[in-house]
């Protein structure tokens, strides 16, 4: 096939000439008054409007990411002033949008139109990134087993597609089922990388950013659109050591406004399980969660019947007070155990069932 021959059929690109225009957006003479009258009305309290609607949009921003003393600074990026339709009414409410600046971080969420997200897992100097015989270095290394399973191939094709477009100066037309088996798109645009002295298949020689040594393989290199997902570690990352319990499990709560817990689910506990690794999980499962010690009664085996004794009339008196079992009426047979604090709530929803827990106490 020949390039050439398809590019005079290419549509011409989008021009900017017409927004570049310096007459552009501006009114005629004619329109000016009309215009003029038309928004003296808002410019007369306009100033009132947007200093209050910004000083609500500040209480509103501190309000709905529940970080009152939130740090990050943001930008007011536009203020809309609305009335009614005709904009010829009183303001009736201001929409102001804020824009928080995040230079991106490890476990930021990126992902190309392919639907192929990912999170930046290491940031690496430019200088250590590879390069191309041109000196160029790529903005982004993609593990290419994100592909097989996937089958993403539009993204291959965008990366040769733009590398082409930006190679030629072109703008090309995506409008989907334009290719056929036949006269297939990487045949297409392999043309265009080839006319323009590039390898037919987008690939490229990289050399290494470390150790300048060139590497084995062609990399598959090219342009791609990539866009920021809204999912950003500096709104999720959740740490504890201690804090607020549930009332009933005395399990710590979960939910990351409230500093709770991460939990540990079966899955984790396989993993720990599989590694042998015993003493982590009785810490995890057991004395970073619902510890407790109980009292036990060894020989009729209740949770439920030790009972500490009425406090002496005397409230000197108050400590050393003894538990009692109120099924055996003895104390020499009370001993203590640890157990989870949820195990003692559920012997207890079982005494309710009318069902009878015996711990043998060794
Ligand atoms: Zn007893």
């Amino acid at each position: 096939m020949d390039p050439a021959g398809r590019w005079q059929n290419l549509p011409s690109g989008p021009s900017l000439k017409h927004l570049t225009d310096p007459s552009y957006g501006v009114p005629r003479e004619q329109q000016k008054p009309a215009l003029q009258e038309l928004t003296r009305a808002h410019v007369e309290s306009f100033d009132y409007a947007v200093r209050e609607g910004l000083s609500h949009a500040v209480q509103g921003y501190q309000l709905c990411t529940g970080e009152e003393m939130s740090k990050e600074n943001c930008i007011v990026d536009n203020i809309k002033v609305c009335s009614n339709d005709t904009g010829s009414g009183k303001f009736k409410c201001i929409c102001i949008t804020m824009r928080v600046p995040r230079n991106p971080t490890i476990g930021d969420k990126f992902a190309s139109r392919h639907g192929q997200k990912g999170i930046l897992s290491r940031l690496w100097p430019v200088e250590d990134m590879p390069f191309t015989e041109s000196g160029m270095v790529p903005d982004i290394l993609f593990n290419p087993h994100g592909f097989p399973s996937r089958m993403t191939i539009g993204m291959l094709i965008e990366s040769m597609a733009g590398k082409s477009a930006a190679l030629h100066g072109l703008c090309h037309d995506a409008t989907p089922f334009t290719f056929s088996e036949e006269n297939s798109a990487l045949e297409y645009f392999g043309e265009l990388l080839k006319a323009a002295g590039y390898n037919f298949y987008g690939t490229e020689r990289l050399y290494s950013g470390i150790s300048g040594i060139e590497l084995e393989a062609d990399i598959f290199i090219g342009v791609v659109y990539y866009q920021r997902l809204r999912h950003m570690v500096s709104d999720k990352f959740q740490v504890r050591t201690t804090g607020a319990r549930d009332k009933v499990t005395n399990q710590p709560i979960g939910g990351r406004n409230v500093q709770g817990g991460i939990r540990f689910g079966e899955m984790e506990r396989d993993a720990l399980l599989a590694h042998g690794t015993s003493f982590l999980l009785h810490d995890r499962l057991f004395n970073c969660s619902d510890r407790s010690v109980a009292h036990v009664c060894v020989k009729c085996g209740s949770l439920l019947s030790p009972l500490l004794e009425k406090p002496p009339p005397s409230w000197s008196a108050t400590r050393n007070r003894k538990y009692n079992c109120a099924l055996c009426d003895r104390s020499d047979t009370i001993d203590t155990v640890s157990v989870p604090y949820v195990f003692r709530y559920f012997v207890a929803e079982l005494a309710a069932m009318n069902i009878k827990v015996k711990l043998d106490v060794i």
